[in-house]
């Protein structure tokens, strides 16, 4: 069951969700959301690199799931590149090997029919920020189209 109330949903096998519950327990301090996400990611690459064999094993799990759906998206769209954000990114060095074997296995063209798979470097914030860069966008293109203070001398709104 996924929280969009869908079942079988890709994000049931490779959403964060996913991920805490293959490597840990339910009272593992993983899953106290009391505590700020970078640190618990850190803590599951610290358990990785370490060898915990039930991290590595829900790492490997995510990797391939995630291969899995990225090999419709590779057979269907053609991109050059996919783009891992999120905790894909921050996890991504555990992430990469798994997923790249199920897309050697089920891409239809050799060599991933030409897509990179890249990891983000901007974190939790890049749907922020693109959301920004699009936002801004318009006024990058031309300064000009951005209001000058008007004679009651209050700055207007930047998309006012
Ligand atoms: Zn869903």
């Amino acid at each position: 069951m996924c929280g969009c109330g869908r079942h079988g949903c890709w994000e049931t096998v490779v959403g964060l969700s996913a991920l805490l519950r293959a490597a840990a327990d339910p009272g593992d301090p993983v899953h106290d959301h009391g505590r700020d996400l970078e640190t618990r990611l850190a803590e599951l690459a610290a358990r990785a690199d370490a060898g915990d064999r039930r991290t590595l094993d829900a790492l490997t799990q995510v990797g391939t799931a995630l291969g899995t759906g990225a090999a419709v998206l590779i057979n269907v769209f053609n991109p050059q590149v996919v783009l891992l954000g999120g905790y894909f990114a921050v996890l991504g060095r555990f992430l990469t090997e798994p997923m790249a074997a199920e897309l050697r296995a089920r891409v239809f063209g050799p060599d991933l029919a030409g897509a990179r798979i890249v990891l983000s470097t901007l974190g939790f914030t890049a749907a922020v920020l693109g959301g920004a860069h699009v936002a801004l966008e318009a006024v990058f293109d031309d300064p000009t189209l951005v209001p000058v203070a008007g004679d009651d001398g209050v700055s207007p709104a930047i998309g006012s």
